[in-house]
């Protein structure tokens, strides 16, 4: 039986190297099949990281720290004491930091931005929120007046 398996793959194998146009037909299959369900296996890595940030987010307080925005779609992590090349981090970079957090257990250090107040912050070196009012931290960013620019 063993012997008769071993013949089998050694006769595909030979065919196949007789048969160049064949092995090609084969190559293509599995390339195409990788082709066809990459989207989906996207659709996977995509949702998988969804949820890992949604999680931090979560640990962070769920909120932007600034203006009280909750929506998840316009929330980041943020360094407490990050510099301002910290903003600009690669979309795999910010990945691995949202893994790496879960790692620690959700460290302190860190905390949940929204878009706006996060990168007020690394253009202006601060938000308009900040000293605007004395807000709360859970406003909504309607509701607190932008401090004019200087
Ligand atoms: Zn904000
Ligand atoms: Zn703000």
């Amino acid at each position: 039986m063993a012997r008769d398996r071993a013949k089998q793959v050694a006769y595909s194998k030979r065919y196949l190297d007789e048969h160049p146009e064949q092995k090609k037909k084969a190559r293509a299959q599995t390339a195409a099949w990788a082709k066809k369900n990459r989207p989906r296996m996207n659709e996977y890595a995509r949702a998988y990281w969804r949820k890992m940030r949604k999680a931090a987010i979560d640990a962070y307080g769920g909120v932007c720290r600034c203006c009280g925005e909750g929506t998840y779609e316009f929330l980041a992590i943020d360094h407490i004491n990050g510099g301002g090349n910290k903003h600009h981090r690669s979309l795999r970079g910010r990945n691995h930091l949202i893994r790496l957090l879960r790692q620690q257990d959700y460290p302190p250090g860190y905390q949940v931005l929204c878009h706006n107040c996060n990168m007020a912050r690394g253009f202006y070196g601060r938000c308009p929120h900040e000293g605007a009012v004395s807000h709360g931290r859970d406003r909504r960013c309607a509701r607190v007046p932008a401090l004019r620019t200087p």
